[in-house]
């Protein structure tokens, strides 16, 4: 290395090798071991002080995030501030009773809930217009943009053909088939997806409510039909066009040829057991066992209603109907063997204890019973599978 110098004391301006001085070199070896370490700590001390600098500031721009979240009033502002995910769902439930539209956010939280009763009209365009009335007044109202939304999800209480995306003859509308996907895509575009209402509970529970921790699940409701979803080892199961779950028409062998509300077959499950069958069954069963003078019985609320006030003869109307809830569900656990089994629907939800303590006692041990319980997500667990299946679409 070569180095200059001023002249000291008349001496020539030379260059001079570092090596050649006949002088020592300024500073040894370890020396210079030393300085580059005294060096390298200062160059630490520079980085640590950097690095103080951008905590304090990484903190300083936390400390506003979260004071603009907690000062914020408006609830999907603080949805958005806290949620470093994408971000909401658009979720239908296309019911026998209602139609109910949701947006709900991929940590669970529902907004913007809103219904109307389903239309009852033989054109589908109406439910359709309807749906899209919906989502234009809950995109609005939220003053979220279309960007924050993920897509559309349907859940349908019908038979729904997933390969086609439409709703095939559901038994409480008049109309025979609903295709929404393609006006829904155009209208809004973003993705839209369809599936039978079980098939997106199960899905919800799965992802939100109490099928968290479980890979074999299966979700059941009783409500005005009976139907499933199935989760088995993490996977949905749809079969060939997304009926897997219609299990209310298991034949549940009961002692009576009484036909099905589906008119296709005799002693379902749902035909004895499900809201809009139980008083129709009740009646049958009423004069099986000549109970003189009968009940008139309108709905299934009222057989509840007598049950509570221990009348005996709807008690043991019940004690046969908790045995074909039993049989419906011991058929569920040697076809699925699942770790959990939850129960949704009206006629669970209103009448837990009765359902659920007659499921239990009567429920046949073939296969080690699984755990059995009542959803967490109550009325709304089909809206949040629905946003699920949009969140974490099944394989
Ligand atoms: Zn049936």
């Amino acid at each position: 290395m070569l180095l200059t110098r001023l002249p000291v004391n008349g001496a020539k301006h030379r260059p001079y090798d570092l090596h050649a001085l006949s002088t020592p070199p300024a500073f040894t070896l370890s020396q210079d071991q030393t300085l580059k370490e005294k060096f390298a700590l200062s160059q630490d001390w520079d980085n640590s002080k950097n690095l103080s600098f951008l905590i304090v500031k990484g903190l300083f721009a936390l400390s506003i995030l979260w004071f603009q979240i907690f000062l914020s009033s408006d609830k999907i502002k603080r949805e958005e501030l806290t949620s470093f995910m994408k971000r909401f769902a658009i979720a239908i439930d296309l019911g026998a009773t209602n139609l109910r539209v949701a947006l709900i956010s991929q940590r669970g939280k529902i907004f913007q809930k809103k219904f109307v009763p389903t239309p009852q009209s033989r054109s589908s365009q109406v439910i359709i217009n309807e749906i899209v009335s919906l989502i234009q007044t809950t995109i609005k109202e939220s003053r979220i943009t279309i960007n924050q939304i993920k897509g559309i999800g349907i859940s349908a209480a019908a038979p729904v053909d997933i390969n086609k995306g439409k709703i095939v003859n559901p038994p409480n509308i008049p109309c025979r088939e609903i295709s929404p996907i393609e006006t829904l895509k155009k209208k809004f575009h973003l993705p839209v997806i369809l599936y039978n209402d079980c098939a997106a509970a199960v899905w919800g529970e799965k992802y939100f409510g109490k099928g968290k921790k479980y890979k074999n699940i299966v979700y059941i409701t009783i409500s005005s039909g009976i139907g499933g979803g199935i989760i088995s080892n993490n996977r949905l199961l749809l079969g060939r066009s997304g009926s897997a779950g219609e299990i209310g028409h298991f034949n549940i062998a009961a002692p009576y040829n009484f036909p099905c509300g589906c008119k296709k077959g005799i002693n379902h499950w749902e035909g004895f057991c499900s809201g809009n069958n139980l008083p129709r069954f009740f009646k049958f069963w009423q004069k099986t066992h000549n109970i003189v003078p009968p009940y008139r019985i309108h709905n299934a609320k009222e057989i509840f209603d007598l049950a509570k006030t221990k009348d005996k003869i709807v008690l043991k109307f019940l004690k046969e109907i908790n045995k074909f809830n039993a049989l419906g569900i011991s058929n569920v656990i040697v076809a699925y063997d699942p770790e959990i089994i939850i129960l949704g629907g009206a006629v669970v939800l209103n009448n837990q204890k009765i359902i659920l303590s007659g499921i239990k006692n009567n429920v046949e041990k073939y296969l080690p019973t699984p755990k059995i319980v009542v959803t967490s997500l109550k009325n709304d667990v089909s809206l949040f599978g629905a946003a699920a299946l949009l969140f974490w679409p099944p394989n």
